[in-house]
């Protein structure tokens, strides 16, 4: 498989249509489980994601040109899975469990009153 060398080619390799930045930024807001984001500045793209209702946010992830595309997909896969790891840790409803240091509660997979599904903060 050929690199991505500029974001001519990460456009292209993404093979959705995208002709700009914004489009990808929209895109992969809407279409990850917890709205990551994406940049470009010319030398490399950055993915992270930014945790509702709680000020955390994921680690930001570089991938430096040249990078094979699927390295890039991967890479947005793991971002939304530390994202869905933090929402868990820190969307339990009151009856999820007690409260931990930072004044967060985990989500309970047993939980009654919630049906394990946390609450929106
Ligand atoms: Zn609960």
């Amino acid at each position: 498989m050929s690199k991505v060398n500029n974001l001519k080619e990460f456009l292209e390799a993404r093979g959705l249509g995208e002709s700009d930045m914004n489009a990808v930024s929209k895109n992969s807001f809407r279409y990850t489980n917890y709205g990551v984001w994406v940049d470009e500045d010319g030398k490399k793209v950055r993915v992270g994601c930014i945790i509702e209702g709680v000020s955390a946010v994921t680690e930001t992830h570089e991938l430096k040109y040249p990078f094979e595309i699927d390295a890039f997909w991967k890479t947005l896969e793991e971002v939304d899975q530390e994202a869905e790891a933090i929402w868990d840790d820190t969307h339990g409803c009151p009856s999820c469990g007690e409260e931990n240091e930072d004044g967060n509660i985990a989500i309970n997979s047993e939980c009654k009153s919630c049906d394990g599904e946390g609450i929106i903060i």
